[in-house]
């Protein structure tokens, strides 16, 4: 198969954990005879220094151009004095907006061997953690007017929520529609109890539902759904979120699995087209050190493959490369401790290669 894939490198570790990305996917081109072509547009910070714009025409034309986009991390300190309208992150957004990217998928799972690297009791997570979070990705508050102004009370600042029914619809069918991939299972985080929003989202999930009867659904506050994650985390299988509320849960699962460099993301619009990434940003901090983990990276990389070509065993080669990388005690620096072996971000990826290759 032909697969034409365009690379966001980015900035901070952005061009260390595509690169062994990009190793690993070579090793499934020549394992499975798939012929990858990649075309590598600017985003972000190397976007604003080379063009002076965070999200050049080109860019879009680029991402729209191919049949996916894998993407590392944007933004970083040199960046961070910029006007708004300037800055690497409204790079990210414009182009998930002008992709048309509504639903943001991020799977939280707990390897066996990273049991140790959880925050939580082995009591609590003895059963596992495997869980997908959807979250609705350009609508709601983040979108909604918003401004200051001086009233009789004083200055003021307002952020407005809205979602309309067909918002609503075309997300909740995206999480049943991949809750009867796995465990049939759909648990639509809302605050009925309180918001308008809320109610029409609760509302418009049940009547979607009724066109997949064999999957539960189950509605919940988000404020006991944030304890119900650390609380028990196996009873979620897949969660329906609008845009803030995804924002915030998808953070609080993805830590209760240990490491932020662990988990990858992938932004859908209609059809196949998307964009896949990890969770974590640039990680300023570290960048230029070969030091990160890639594997966040590598898995968005096998998401792209089974989302954006149907190529499911692909996909399946990288998840097993990955676990038997960490099961034979390979470790990048964020989740190494005793006992294990230390590796660099492309000595991890080349590990993994070469599993793929193997496997
Ligand atoms: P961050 O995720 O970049 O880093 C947080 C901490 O996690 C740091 O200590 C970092 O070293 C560590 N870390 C992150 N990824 C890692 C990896 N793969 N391996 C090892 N350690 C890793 O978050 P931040 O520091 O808040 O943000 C840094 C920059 O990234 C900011 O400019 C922010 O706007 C941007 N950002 C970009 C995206 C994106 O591109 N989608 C997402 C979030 C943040």
């Amino acid at each position: 198969m032909k697969c034409n894939i365009a690379v966001i490198r980015g900035d901070g570790i952005g061009p260390e954990i595509t690169d062994a990305a990009l190793s690993c996917l070579y090793a499934v081109g020549v394992k499975f005879k798939h012929e990858f072509n990649y075309t590598f547009p600017l985003l972000g910070g190397e976007a604003i220094d080379a063009t002076g714009v965070p999200l050049p025409p080109e860019t879009i034309e680029m991402c729209n151009k191919a049949d996916a986009v894998l993407m590392g991390s944007v933004g970083g300190p040199k960046w961070d004095k910029l006007p708004g309208h300037l800055r690497p992150e409204k790079g990210l957004l414009g182009i998930r907006s002008a992709m048309g990217l509504y639903a943001n998928i991020r799977p939280a799972f707990l390897y066996d061997s990273m049991k140790n690297a959880s925050p939580l009791k082995n009591e609590v997570i003895k059963n596992g953690i495997d869980l997908v979070v959807v979250r609705e990705l350009i609508g709601g508050i983040y979108f909604g007017e918003r401004g200051q102004r001086r009233t009789e009370r004083g200055q003021e600042a307002y952020d407005t929520e809205i979602y309309s029914v067909a918002e609503v619809e075309r997300i909740a069918k995206t999480a049943f529609e991949l809750a009867m991939t796995r465990r049939k299972k759909v648990t639509s985080i809302d605050k009925a109890n309180v918001l308008e929003t809320s109610r029409l989202w609760r509302a418009t999930v049940d009547f979607v539902a009724k066109n997949y009867p064999e999957v539960t659904v189950e509605h919940m506050l988000v404020d006991n759904c944030a304890m119900q994650l650390v609380k028990n985390p196996s009873q979620f299988d897949v969660m329906l979120c609008p845009n803030m509320f995804g924002d915030i849960l998808s953070d609080e699962a993805a830590m209760i699995t240990g490491s932020i460099g662990l988990l990858p993301s992938s932004s859908l619009g209609v059809g196949t087209h998307g964009l896949y990434e990890p969770i974590h940003g640039s990680a300023p901090d570290i960048a230029g050190t070969d030091t990160a983990n890639p594997i966040a990276t590598i898995l968005a990389a096998a998401m792209m493959l089974s989302s954006s070509f149907g190529l499911n065993n692909e996909t399946l080669a990288i998840q097993n490369a990955v676990n038997k990388t960490l099961n034979a005690g390979y470790r990048t620096a964020d989740i190494h401790s005793s006992g294990f072996k230390k590796v660099s971000c492309s000595k991890m990826g080349e590990l993994i290669a070469m599993e793929i290759l193997q496997g």
